[in-house]
């Protein structure tokens, strides 16, 4: 559901491993396989540092933008406080987990860093042995969902649009940048929400993103700590069945519709789910499912709609308990019989891969002290 999925991801070839030096036929002494091998490392790691300058680009202006839009917006001393914090933090652990690593202080501009440190200590401290509960686009969706709380969403998805240009803007002068810099800016947004059965009425509306960050372990891990800590265990359970998974059926009212936001019309496009969405939720999509025949390779558990629809079970008590979904053998399960099969079968392994994909980033906090980040007040 997002095109930046389908980008080879750079971050996990290791060129010793890369089957490109094969070529027996070729025997001009310029172009030999020890040649080649050399280029391409040599290739690899430039490749890596344009990453990294991408990276720190995306998240330097992520920054800018969230601190200015909380300035245009009014909001509180406790406010700015509160939210700067969270994006400073989990902007700080990608910048730790990335290959090759960030520092903090990479993403804060030198003449605004002493500043910073002061304002927002606990981010600057806890970015490599504390989680986030969401990355960067997340929270800044749930901020605006929260302040524009109109009952419009249209309104909403106006100023996400206003927001979304800004992300891609360079500088006052309006220079836009170049497509791979957008590495914390979601591109789809999804809407969940109740209807009344009476009139059609929208009741709740709930939002989500999809993952807000690049490289395939740090989706890994933002899908792990969210399927073990953050989302709502119906949905946890259904992404860690993935392919062998029968889908969770939602009551009738419940509803979803997502949008792309496009750079060619510089706003949303409402777009039907993708195949592991249509898979795992049982729910009336708008637009309807369509048959698609390209390979949709991201992880199930990484679109706008998992981060909704869980934000709608944990905001809805009666859509929570009347929700169900099919055992292996079809037999019907209850939201009770979800929770327990998910800690029995799921969430042991899943604590392990999380553990291994957080050693390979150098993120070496044990299991049992894992905690996730607070702001301070
Ligand atoms: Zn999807």
């Amino acid at each position: 559901m997002d095109g930046r999925e389908l980008q080879p991801d750079i971050m996990e070839t290791n060129p010793d491993n890369c089957n490109f030096i094969q070529n027996n036929n070729n025997n001009n002494f310029n172009h030999g396989p020890e040649f080649k091998r050399k280029r391409k490392k040599k290739m690899f790691y430039k490749d890596k540092e344009k990453q990294k300058q991408s990276l720190v680009t995306s998240g330097t202006q992520f920054i800018r933008v969230f601190q200015k839009q909380l300035q245009n917006a009014k909001a509180s001393k406790e406010e700015t406080l509160h939210y700067m914090q969270r994006v400073l933090h989990s902007i700080f652990f990608f910048g730790h987990i990335n290959h090759p690593q960030i520092k903090p202080e990479e993403f804060i501009p030198t003449d605004k860093l002493e500043t910073y440190k002061r304002v927002f200590q606990n981010s600057f401290k806890e970015y490599n042995t504390h989680f986030p509960r969401q990355a960067p686009y997340s929270i800044l969706l749930e901020y605006m969902t929260k302040v524009n709380n109109t009952g419009n969403p249209e309104s909403l998805m106006e100023k996400l649009v206003e927001l979304n240009k800004s992300l891609r803007t360079l500088n006052e002068e309006g220079e836009q940048v170049v497509a791979n810099y957008f590495d914390f800016s979601a591109s789809v947004v999804t809407q969940s929400y109740i209807k009344d059965p009476n009139n059609a009425n929208i009741l709740e509306c709930f939002y989500g993103a999809s993952l807000s960050c690049k490289g395939e372990t740090q989706r890994k891990i933002m899908i792990y700590i969210s399927a073990l800590y953050v989302w709502d265990k119906a949905i946890s359970y259904v992404v860690s069945c993935g392919d062998t998974g029968h889908g969770i059926v939602f009551p009738e009212d419940v509803h979803c519709k997502a949008y792309r936001f496009t750079t060619e019309i510089n706003g949303y496009k409402e777009i039907p789910p993708c195949v592991k969405c249509h898979k795992m939720f049982i729910t009336n999509f708008d637009p309807e499912y369509e048959v698609v025949k390209k390979l949709q390779p991201w992880r199930y558990g990484n679109c706008a709609e998992t981060e909704s629809l869980s934000k709608l079970l944990q905001g809805s008590l009666e859509v929570r308990n009347h929700l169900h979904t099919f055992g292996d053998n079809r037999q019907p399960m209850s939201r009770e019989d979800i929770e327990k099969t998910f800690t029995a079968k799921h969430e042991g392994s899943m604590r392990e891969k999380l553990a291994n994909c957080l050693a390979s980033r150098d993120f070496r906090v044990a299991p049992c002290d894992w905690k996730f980040f607070t702001p301070g007040t």
